[in-house]
């Protein structure tokens, strides 16, 4: 069997020239007689690696100097519990906005150390994004929390407010490196490696140096940005060999011509895929524009049976885990950067057969 058209939600699909060249790295890296994932992570051939990845990193977000990039782990659900450690430092207070299950996660966790107010919600369905009123925002809250894209429902947050010195920060997990985003405008940018990045078990934290604090007392010193910062996330072992994946995603995004590049593709990609649904006598998306995610594309059938039935005959073509998550049914075909476009044409031309057979 060959390669498919893997729409999962994450782990998600990677560049087959990534895998590829890990595939010949595998047991002999560069001469050192070893696999990455067998060397030291001190060692000058790991630190090269490690130090390209954030290079590359930094050059494709165009990432200031006054920001720090961390390589952790514990995935963005970590995140949920190191951002009020070690951010709730003054009013202890945090403004959060309500788009879906992993805002809802972030906020039960941020309780958990201090005040949350939740400033704006969807929560009724999640399929739109809510109104962000800065007129409801604290002016004293020690950051504002948001997720970018929401991966369950397919939405987007496509707009920042002014929350003026009260820094942003954002999950942007599923959308991160997939359009021109200005760094400077965010406090934190957080993100689990498994959707555009590389393998699951790392998370990058892209946090201004400012905001890198004592943390809480109490707090375990493996949740501290500080002890994570001053040790260039190497205070433990680090997720090497995801690194290294990390590392050569970032050169094959690079070769395709960054960032910039591959959100025209993204954005090509989605509009098929959104201009076919809103066409189809039988498909219906399940979000509207402005709201949708470039990412994330959900829609439904008329009954459950008929989304049973596409999800069945869609694997047996090659195009699998378009399944919606267990939380919201229907379909969704998540198309990261390494999904190609070809990939999403293929999906729109098995699409029309489907409608066309079962009118
Ligand atoms: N935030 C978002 C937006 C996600 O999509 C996910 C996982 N799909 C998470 C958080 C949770 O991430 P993790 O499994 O890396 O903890």
């Amino acid at each position: 069997m060959g390669r498919v058209y893997n729409f999962s939600a994450g782990p998600a699909v990677l560049p087959l020239e990534v895998l590829e060249t890990a595939a010949m790295q595998m047991a002999d890296y560069k001469n050192t007689g070893m696999s990455v994932m067998e060397m030291s992570h001190r060692g000058k051939v790991y630190m090269e690696i490690i130090e390209e990845a954030e290079a590359l990193l930094r050059e494709l977000m165009d990432i200031p100097a006054n920001y720090r990039i961390l390589f952790l782990q514990g995935g963005a659900s970590s995140q949920f519990a190191m951002i009020p450690l070690n951010l709730l430092t003054s009013s202890r207070r945090a403004d959060y906005v309500n788009t879906g299950l992993w805002s809802k996660r972030a906020i039960a966790e941020c309780k958990k150390y201090g005040e949350v107010n939740v400033v704006a919600s969807s929560a009724d369905k999640f399929d739109y994004i809510p109104e962000l009123d800065a007129s409801k925002f604290d002016k004293d809250a020690d950051y504002f929390h948001i997720t970018t894209n929401n991966t369950i429902y397919g939405t987007k947050i496509s707009y920042l407010p002014d929350t003026g010195a009260v820094p942003i920060v954002t999950d942007m997990s599923s959308s991160i490196l997939s359009e021109i985003v200005d760094v400077n405008r965010y406090g934190v940018i957080y993100a689990g490696a498994q959707k555009n990045i590389g393998p699951s078990g790392l998370t990058i934290v892209i946090i201004r140096d400012d905001m890198i604090k004592e943390p809480a007392q109490s707090t375990p010193t493996m949740l501290s940005y500080k002890v994570h910062a001053e040790n260039g996330s190497m205070y433990n072992t680090p997720a090497t060999y995801s690194v290294y994946i990390a590392m050569l995603v970032f050169r094959w995004l690079k070769s395709l011509g960054g960032v910039s590049q591959i959100e025209k593709i993204n954005k090509e990609k989605a509009s098929m895929l959104y201009d076919f649904l809103d066409d189809s006598t039988l498909f219906a998306p399940n979000i509207k524009a402005p709201h949708r995610s470039i990412m994330n594309v959900t829609f439904v059938l008329p009954s459950e049976e008929l989304n049973v039935k596409f999800i069945k005959e869609a694997e047996k073509s090659g195009l699998v885990s378009l399944k919606g998550h267990r939380t919201a049914g229907g379909m969704r075909a998540s198309i990261y950067n390494a999904m190609p476009v070809e990939g999403v044409s293929t999906l729109i031309e098995f699409m029309k057969k489907f409608e066309t057979e079962n009118k």
